[in-house]
Formats: structure tokens, sequence, C-alpha cells
């Protein structure tokens, strides 16, 4: 294992580059293209068992690459079938992925940094600080480990950037990984089928919205007040709320954006505040997915009653709005929404 170390990791290889590395080093031309079929669509990182390829040339490739997908240092389940993975990175750092069943399908959702530098106060990962950006290996690797654990399974994914960190704080890892994740010859998912949620990182959604204009976007919102978004998020200080807003507007969206809305008991979920959501998404074609916060440890908010979020419902379906509430699945795990935090001891505790 440890001779493995200082290879290049082929999960960190677009097409166009093992292409170009393999032709300098002699192989054929369309040995690439098999090698992304056995790793990606045959999720199978072990050169010595691919048989459409040489011997010989097998063995020149288990030298020069490191295959190794990112090890599972534990898994827990919760009774819903949730799953939450937690992988070893190379530099000892822990970063957690979660398996979600939802009505005959299944939502992959990835971590983009170890930790998060922005600080939201209801989420446990931002309470955890930052550590570091993940590569587009260490993000990919997680989506061939969750896949493994569907075994057979051939249907629908979603995969959402809503696990550990903030995705458009680091756009080059995210930006890679999304090429091996939607590309044919990659892992191949629909664009359409990927979400990237952001706290509101401007310049990031602008790349974003141009180098993948099919992938869904998707805002953490919070607070219908800009003071209140500043004191729950500190990056609304940066990035003004009502700048994002005209952003979405000035767009002339053909997608719906999705608005993530974490209801804190007695801090944004008063009718009142409805209301003024509503006004703030006017002009912009908006799901809105309210989740009933979930307590995590040094946390000091409280979640809300059911009759409360049902109100707060009941006022934006009023005003037209579409709206869902994710009574978040793998609580019992922490895996829920905001609830995703790597322990320093590395035991595995999510953002919203
Ligand atoms: S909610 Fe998202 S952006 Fe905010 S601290 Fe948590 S992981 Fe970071």
């Amino acid at each position: 294992m440890s001779e493995q170390l200082d290879k290049p990791w082929i999960l960190e290889k677009q097409l166009d580059e093992l292409k170009a590395e393999l032709a300098a080093a002699g192989f054929r031309g369309f040995v690439a293209r098999q090698i992304f079929q056995w790793v990606y669509h045959k999720n199978n990182q072990e050169p010595a068992s691919w048989s459409n390829i040489a011997k010989a040339d097998r063995e020149r490739l288990a030298a020069l690459y490191d295959w190794r997908p990112l090890p599972v240092l534990a898994r827990q389940d919760d009774e819903e079938g949730t799953r939450k993975l937690l992988f070893g990175l190379r530099d000892a750092l822990k970063v957690e992925a979660v398996l979600i069943p939802e009505k005959g399908r299944y939502t992959l959702c990835l971590s983009s940094q170890a930790g998060c530098p922005l600080g939201c106060a209801f989420c446990a990962t931002g309470a955890m600080g930052f550590r570091r950006n993940l590569t587009a290996g260490e993000i990919v690797s997680q989506v061939l480990a969750l896949k493994r654990e569907l075994g057979e399974y051939s249907g629908r994914l979603n995969l959402v950037f809503m696990g550990m960190g903030e995705p458009l704080l680091n756009y080059g890892g995210v930006a890679r990984a999304l090429r091996l994740i939607t590309e044919p010859d990659g892992l191949n998912v629909s664009p359409r089928h990927v979400t990237v949620s952001t706290a509101g990182v401007l310049d990031g959604l602008e790349r974003l919205e141009r180098d993948f204009p099919q992938v869904k976007i998707a805002l953490s919102l919070n607070a219908p007040d800009p003071a209140l978004r500043s004191e729950l998020m500190p990056v609304s200080r940066r990035e003004g709320l009502e700048g994002l807003l005209a952003h979405f507007r000035a767009r002339r969206l053909r997608q719906r954006i999705t608005f993530e809305y974490v209801l804190l008991a007695g801090v944004n979920d008063a009718p009142a505040q409805a209301r003024q959501l509503a006004r703030l998404l006017h002009g912009i074609p908006s799901k809105v997915n309210l989740i009933p916060f979930n307590p995590s440890p040094g946390l000091r908010f409280r979640r809300p009653d059911e009759a409360a979020v049902e109100a707060f419902r009941a006022v934006l379906l009023d005003k037209g709005l579409t709206v869902v509430t994710r009574w978040s699945k793998g609580r019992g795990i922490r895996s829920a929404c905001g609830q995703l935090a790597v322990r320093e001891d590395g035991q595995g505790e999510r953002k919203q």
C-alpha cells in the first residue's frame, strides 16, 4: 500500500488527461477509455481483474497509478434506510457522505470540503471549522462508494452537494468532479439530477451557471431579512441577500431555484416572516424546501413544532409558492441536514 502513496491517483484524472499520459507512456489510444469504463461504469478499481486489457498492460498500469478508492471507515444506518459513510482521506482527515432512499430512488449527499469556513450558526459542520477543500478524486470516490452500497440497483440517482462544506468555495475541485460525474465516459449522471447547494457565493454561482448550465442550484436562504440572515449566516455580510436575489431575477431562469429554509423555533418561523419570504421571492421561479431544524450538540436553536411548521408552509402556499417540508431523514444517525460533522476523535457525527 505505502508504495502507492507517491503515484498519481487515477480518480483525479479527466479522460483527456489520462489519454495524453497513456499515449506518452506508449499505450494504445483506446486504453484510457477502457480504464474509465472499468473505473466508472463498472465501479471496479482493480486493474488485475480487467479482462479486456492485456496482462502486460494491466501490470504496467498497476505500477503507474494509485487505484485505491477512499477507504470507508464506518457505516451507520437508521431505521428508514438512510446510510452514512465515514471516509478516511489520505492525510488522515475524515469526511462523510449520505445515501438517502426516496420514493423508489436514491439521493447521494456529497461533501465538498473537510469542515466549512462559513460558520453558519445552525450548522454542525460550520462549528467544526475549516480544514481544506476536497479534490475531485475525493468527491467522486464518495459517489463510487455510495453506489457500491446499492449493489445491483441501476435506477435514478440524484446527487446533491449538501454535505460538508460550501461547494462554490471549492469551485476547482467541484467543477472537475462534476465533469467526471456527468460525462458519458465517467459516471454518466444527467446534470439535471445534480444539485449544488450554496450559502450564496456569487462569483462561484456565475461560474457554475456558465460551465454547467443544466446543474440545479439551491440557495440556503434561512431568513427573509438581511439583518437576521447576516446573524445566522456570516457570509451574508459579504454577499448580500438582495444581490443574490437580484442575480436570480436578472437571469430569467428556465429552471426553478430551490430555496432552503431551515426553520428555527422563535427565530425565523413566524407567519409574518413567511409573508416577508414570499415577497422576497416574487419574480423568481422558486421551490421552497422547509427544513425543521435538526438539533446538534452545542447549537443553541430549537426545532419548531409541527403546528408552527404547518402555519409557515400555509402562508407560502397561499402566496402561490411551491413548498416541500423536509422532515429530514437520518436524524437518528446524525446525518440529517445540518448535522454532518466529524469529531476530532475521528468519529462521524451534514449541513443545512
Ligand atoms: S450550512 Fe453549509 S455553508 Fe453554512 S456552515 Fe454549514 S456547511 Fe458551511
